[in-house]
């Protein structure tokens, strides 16, 4: 079969499944080990018969057993930085990219220059703390997770990436003791428990790093308890939330946190999706 042929074929597959077509493409130009310019320049030649071998399989686990792409290729690609992914983690999502992007914006705003202490609550595969600390000297990172396994693949992220995180195994701030942040950064699970979620992610990303209670904030409720015996004086917060929480979220901030700056930011699809907390001046 043609590269094309193979193509057609996967999407007709995909689309009984009501998948996403575009996984096809991804997926052959992964078991090619093609760029998108080599992949498009071979679409009308051969497909080598082991690599359509693999691909198939692949195809199958996507479309009968909904394994997802990233957990197919072992990888996600998260601000240019390709993480290893399995499911003792969270995918990395596009929008936790813009919290990141947007922590660096608060940091130059604020802290420009000066050495700060971040924390990361509740890690996962690292894709924050690992990032922000790759993309800034300044930031001396911590991170937590409650999961030991999240942790090992957040660990290896950190190695392979070249990052300079310090890990602590533990529930949300409590591994942090004594100490004092300049930054706490969280994206907490955050779906209500009652809501339905696509099978993709139901079956093959950990429950506890998508339910987030009745209501979904509990770990906001619970890290906002705490955060004024973590934070310096003059410190930030930055979370990330779900699109229809951005009142019950600054209610919350208002009731643990009085007196802070709040800023509310729309992800890049238009919907609100962080929040930005700044104490002191
Ligand atoms: N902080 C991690 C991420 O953004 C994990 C989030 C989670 O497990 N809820 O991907």
């Amino acid at each position: 079969m043609t590269y094309k042929t193979l193509l057609r074929h996967a999407e007709k597959e995909i689309e009984k499944s009501g998948l996403e077509l575009e996984v096809a493409k991804f997926l052959l130009m992964h078991f090619s080990n093609k760029t998108a310019a080599q992949f498009y320049l071979d679409f009308e030649s051969e497909v080598d018969s082991k690599i359509e071998a693999s691909f198939l399989k692949a195809l199958e686990d996507y479309t009968k057993r909904f394994v997802p792409m990233q957990h197919i290729m072992g990888y996600q690609t998260f601000y240019g930085y390709d993480f290893i992914v399995n499911n003792d983690v969270l995918i990395p999502r596009r929008e936790t990219e813009e919290l990141v992007e947007n922590v660096l914006y608060f940091y130059d705003d604020y802290f420009k220059g000066q050495q700060v202490d971040v924390v990361d609550i509740g890690t996962g595969s690292g894709c924050i703390a690992v990032t922000l600390s790759k993309e800034e000297d300044k930031m001396t990172v911590y991170a937590s997770d409650i999961s030991d396994k999240a942790l090992e693949v957040a660990k290896k992220n950190n190695e392979k990436l070249g990052g300079n995180v310090s890990f602590r195994q533990g529930d949300l701030l409590k591994p942090f003791q004594g100490m004092k942040f300049d930054i706490i950064v969280s994206n907490p699970p955050y779906i209500p428990s009652s809501e339905d979620v696509e099978k993709i992610v139901l079956l093959h990303e950990p429950n506890i790093a998508l339910f987030g209670g009745d209501t979904g904030l509990i770990f906001y409720e619970r890290i906002l308890k705490d955060a004024l015996n973590y934070l310096k004086p003059n410190g930030l917060i930055a979370f990330e939330h779900a699109y229809d929480k951005n009142e019950e979220i600054k209610a919350l901030v208002n009731h643990y946190i009085s007196g802070a700056k709040i800023t509310q930011i729309k992800d890049l699809s238009g919907k609100d999706r962080m929040t930005f907390i700044k104490v002191g001046e």
